[in-house]
């Protein structure tokens, strides 16, 4: 899209902002201090469950200066940060986008929204398995948050799908609630990272966790509740049943981005596309974090690109004027 039309304000929009930010997570939330402190007037529609994964995680270890925080403190942190110098920030959903003229519009809970420019930066969801009973038994024994719902689990038995780190994480959050924590992954190695893995072995030989190698669930079981997983050797083909009270699918996550598609230039997995650096294929509109990058997904990375993303916006603002 090279041509953009400037648009007059419809009635009872509000704005226009410089910049609006969609999401909250690292990315979002470094954006919102850059542009901020670039005396661009910021909008952060940050949704009605901000503050996106970490705020489902417990211990971060791995985000510089700070080497043991919580999750939601450091997202807590970071919206302290991103307000600091005058960023508003909105615990709404954006339901729909009209980027194909400046002023951009963006309506969140029936109000219209104006910005001159836009950081899509709206991250990644869970991947579910999609197998039967999943749907279902949602919130009734299955579950992704391992730090949200393990008390859940107290003197229980439940497993874990997947083996990258994410897995091991809800498996270590898990042992301190469940008797039996069982790893269900489909391979017979773990792709998580060597830190992650000792971490799980040790307490697989100290008989905290058990490990299924080479099987992939392919169904949850139960009426009201979750009672049993049927598992499936990928090796063999030999299906075997498991009594089990909860379940955690840690299997990785798919890209935010329905609202964009038709505008934004999404990957076939939904991923948005990068035009030198964090520029999209629509001038104006820049994106930051998990909702472009499958690769590193990491919070601190985030953060670099949300940085990016300010710094870009503040140059397309100036080259407006
Ligand atoms: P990953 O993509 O790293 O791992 C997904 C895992 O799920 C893989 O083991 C994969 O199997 C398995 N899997 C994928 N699809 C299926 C399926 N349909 N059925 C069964 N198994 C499946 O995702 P994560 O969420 O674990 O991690 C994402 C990123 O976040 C990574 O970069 C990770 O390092 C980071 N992270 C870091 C943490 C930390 O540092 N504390 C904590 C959590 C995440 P296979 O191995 O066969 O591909």
């Amino acid at each position: 899209m090279d041509q953009q039309i400037f648009a007059p304000k419809p009635e009872n929009a509000l704005g226009p902002w410089d910049v609006a930010i969609i999401g909250s997570g690292p990315a979002s939330l470094t954006a919102a201090v850059y542009t901020t402190r670039g005396a661009a007037s910021t909008l952060i529609l940050g949704g009605e469950s901000w503050g996106g994964q970490l705020m489902l995680t417990t211990v971060v270890d791995n985000y510089p200066a700070l080497p043991d925080i919580q999750g939601p403190e450091l997202m807590q942190k970071m919206r302290e940060h991103a307000t600091r110098f005058g960023g508003e920030f909105l615990e709404k959903n954006v339901d729909a986008v009209d980027l194909e003229k400046i002023p951009f519009e963006l309506t969140a809970g029936g109000q219209k929204y104006l910005a001159r420019s836009v950081i899509i930066a709206t991250g990644a969801e869970t991947q579910w398995l999609g197998v039967p009973g999943e749907d279902k038994l949602r919130g009734r024994g299955v579950s992704s948050c391992a730090p949200c719902d393990a008390p859940f689990f107290k003197s229980k038995s439940v497993v874990v799908i997947g083996g990258g780190d994410s897995a091991m994480e809800e498996a270590l959050v898990l042992t301190k609630y469940a008797t039996t924590v069982t790893i269900v992954h489909r391979r017979s190695e773990f792709k998580a990272s060597a830190a992650m893995q000792k971490k799980v072995f040790d307490l697989e030989s100290a008989g905290k966790i058990k490990i299924i190698w080479d099987n992939q669930v392919v169904e949850f079981v139960g009426e009201q509740k979750l009672e049993k997983v049927k598992i499936k050797n990928v090796k063999s083909g030999k299906t075997s049943e498991m009594q089990i009270d909860g379940a955690f699918v840690a299997i990785g996550h798919v890209p935010s981005s329905e609202i964009f598609k038709g505008g934004v230039e999404l990957d076939e997995k939904g991923y948005i596309l990068l035009h030198d650096y964090t520029k999209t294929n629509i001038p104006g509109v820049f994106v930051a974090g998990d909702v472009h990058d499958y690769h590193y997904k990491q919070a601190v990375t985030a953060a670099g690109f949300g940085c990016m993303a300010g710094m870009d916006a503040l140059k397309f603002l100036d080259e407006q004027k």
